[in-house]
């Protein structure tokens, strides 16, 4: 019950801003005591902090804010992709404070090599956390593979060649238990919470790189699947005599969209919306959300919403939306250090109290 209002009260502040314990008592619907009880231990936790009086409605009487420590507290969000590393800084407000990439072909290197980098990087984003004041509670990794998030194991990735990596290496690199999640997985969240999808309960995340992935969102939730492995739309077949993937079999609709193909905004368009079609009609999306490179291009969408309205059933009465990320290549770095402040929102305790 504890937590609850622990949570409760720290979503409040978040969301609805600074305010006294008076009135903090009133949003979440206990006593004044309880409040103070409750602000007492998040302040113990670094996670709110008290700020300037502020007169209370008519009555004059000046009582003391409370706000969250949203630009004081953060978490680290990593990312390794075909050609680069990535690490970000997002702060309890949601806005990304700090973010470095690392350029480097990941392809066929040895994996401790990749996760060295990851080291390096991830921990140049903490010492900048640490010198601009922020305190970081946690972190987690995307990848471009399937993951089994409670075990952390990657299983595949197969553009970067890696089969049954275990990332727990980076937990004793870097001192703490690091989140693990596929990259288009995190994308969505990123959207779900900071993006394009503000405000959706149901859509598909296509995210674009030299891979291509799929995070799907349904009333709000992720959709993981039986093992972690749903969403995997650069894997659905385009046609089953097209040229060979990077996964083995042919004519997926990462051969024809990713970086690598070569491939014309039209073409892209085109085989997109051969994928997609068939999404829509299976989930009935609000929205179709285009990430990382497939976001460059205003022509691809336009295309793709274009012929979805007329290759779907319900698109001439319902057509369903085609929004592009404006989260930039790092999405899937800011959605794992959304999922670590997600985490620490709904259940505040997992900071440990200097109290
Ligand atoms: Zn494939």
């Amino acid at each position: 019950m504890r937590r609850h209002h622990l949570s409760m009260l720290l979503e409040s502040l978040l969301h609805e801003g600074p305010a006294s314990r008076a009135n903090l008592a009133r949003r979440i619907g206990v006593t004044k005591a309880t409040t103070s009880a409750l602000v007492a231990d998040l302040a113990a936790r670094g996670l709110v902090s008290e700020g300037g009086t502020r007169s209370e409605g008519r009555s004059g009487r000046p009582g003391v804010e409370v706000g969250a420590a949203g630009w004081s507290v953060g978490a680290l969000g990593l990312q390794i992709e075909v050609d680069r590393v990535v690490a970000c800084i997002v702060d309890l407000a949601r806005t990304v404070r700090i973010e470095h990439r690392v350029d480097g072909d990941n392809r066929r290197t040895d994996p401790a090599r990749v996760l060295a980098r990851v080291e390096a990087v991830a921990k140049h984003a903490l010492a900048d956390a640490r010198a601009a004041g922020i305190r970081c509670v946690g972190g987690a990794l995307a990848v471009p593979g399937l993951v089994d998030p409670s075990t952390r194991a990657l299983f595949v990735a197969p553009n970067l060649h890696w089969l049954d990596v275990d990332l727990t290496w980076l937990d004793h690199a870097l001192g703490f238990e690091l989140g693990v999640d596929n990259e288009a997985n995190l994308g969505a969240l990123a959207e779900l919470r900071v993006g394009a999808a503000i405000g959706l309960r149901t859509f598909v995340y296509v995210s674009g790189g030299v891979g291509i992935g799929g995070g799907l969102v349904l009333d709000g939730a992720l959709v993981r699947g039986v093992h972690g492995f749903a969403g995997e739309l650069g894997h659905v077949v385009v046609d089953p005599h097209g040229p060979l993937c990077a996964c083995g079999s042919r004519g997926c609709l990462e051969a024809y969209v990713g970086s690598d193909s070569g491939a014309s905004p039209e073409e892209v368009a085109q085989a997109l919306t051969v994928a997609l079609r068939s999404v829509v009609h299976l989930v009935d999306p609000q929205a179709i959300i285009l990430g990382g490179d497939l976001a460059a291009s205003p022509e691809v969408a336009e295309h793709v919403a274009e012929q979805l309205r007329h290759e779907t059933l319900g698109g001439r009465w319902r057509p369903c939306e085609v929004r592009r990320s404006l989260l930039g290549p790092d999405a899937a770095a800011i959605g794992a250090a959304a999922t670590v402040l997600d985490a620490t929102v709904a259940d505040p305790t997992l900071v440990p109290s200097s109290g």
